[in-house]
């Protein structure tokens, strides 16, 4: 079977009916590059950064962050989506948050973007080597746990001051570097149709939004058997994020683990997911299903399903759709 996959690599995602997929990769060490390659991967959906502030004591550099988004960004063919930083919560390490008192809800506390807008030392460091290394190749910024369109102009107003620090210093910048948000908070996808005026993109972060929309706590073994990207609120949440997204003319991908389960592949093509960002090893078996998709024929039969009253109808005739 995987030999068979093998052959897909150097062939794009079109469907039966001739959509052009993009397929991507999500990558945590530079190492992952060349992963995401031999898996043809067309880019990078989703970088993630925390590696860089992970078993140390100190936090790194501008330098030193500097140089790993430009070997990251270089080794890169395609698009690469470098998300900024996402610490707190599942994600902790040493160094990186002030010394407050333990929360008693992290996953609600003072994580990813609220750190970093807390902290802007932290985040301007981080900001300054991203646009910089951007320059070299085609670098986009995602920010994690938006909730609000507000708080996505206040980071970008770090970053338009960040960018004329560096131009007032003489640094050799490209174009905008776009700057887009990820969707992994209900409300967040509640106000993509503001949010996608400001956002260039959106990618949909299914392992949070499932967390926060569910109330289920993402790590909690105890009730991880009430996680379920099928439920009707969550298919919801990601339907209007897509449409908000197509209305506006901005790109939608999908980063969390769902756009990586064969089981859901003909589902989101059906909701109008046109991007899927997934770990490497995934990337050719939904290639698969993708090549042998008509497209057309599940956006009406996904249509349809979704205003099915019966939820356990629902969800046989999202078994029924196929996939592997
Ligand atoms: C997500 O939340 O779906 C996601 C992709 O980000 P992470 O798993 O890193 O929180
Ligand atoms: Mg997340």
């Amino acid at each position: 079977y995987r030999a068979n996959l093998i052959r897909l690599k150097g062939r794009e995602a079109i469907s039966r009916d001739g959509l052009h997929l993009r397929l991507l990769a999500n990558i945590e060490l530079p190492e992952d590059a060349k992963v995401a390659q031999e898996n043809g991967a067309e880019g990078v959906g989703l970088y993630r950064t925390e590696f860089l502030y992970m078993n140390r004591k100190d936090l790194p550099s501008e330098e030193e962050q500097y140089e790993a988004y430009a070997r990251i960004v270089q080794a890169v063919a395609g698009p690469i989506t470098i998300r900024t930083l996402d610490l707190g919560a599942d994600k902790q390490v040493d160094s990186g948050r002030s010394q407050g008192p333990t929360p008693n809800n992290p996953a609600l506390g003072l994580r990813a973007i609220r750190l970093c807008l807390k902290e802007p030392d932290l985040f301007r460091v981080q900001i300054r080597a991203l646009l910089r290394a951007s320059s070299l190749g085609r670098a986009q910024i995602m920010l994690p746990m938006i909730s609000s369109v507000q708080e996505f102009r206040q980071a970008c107003a770090v970053i338009d001051a960040a960018r004329l620090e560096l131009i007032a210093e003489g640094k050799q910048l490209s174009g905008e570097v776009p700057v887009g948000a990820m969707i992994e908070v209900p409300a967040a996808a509640l106000a993509a149709p503001w949010l996608a005026r400001q956002a260039r993109f959106f990618s949909i972060g299914t392992n949070d939004l499932i967390q926060y929309t569910l109330a289920i706590d993402r790590v909690d073994d105890e009730v991880n058997y009430l996680y379920d990207p099928l439920h009707p609120a969550v298919l919801q949440l990601i339907s209007r994020t897509i449409e908000a997204g197509n209305a506006a003319g901005i790109e939608v991908a999908m980063c969390g683990e769902m756009a990586a389960d064969p089981k859901y592949t003909r589902l989101l093509l059906g909701l109008g997911l046109r991007e899927f960002s997934m770990h490497p090893e995934a990337l050719l078996e939904i290639k698969q299903i993708i090549i042998e998709s008509d497209v057309g024929a599940l956006r009406k039969e996904v249509a349809s399903l979704m205003q099915s009253q019966d939820l356990q109808e629902m969800r046989e005739r999202i078994n029924a759709l196929g996939g592997h």
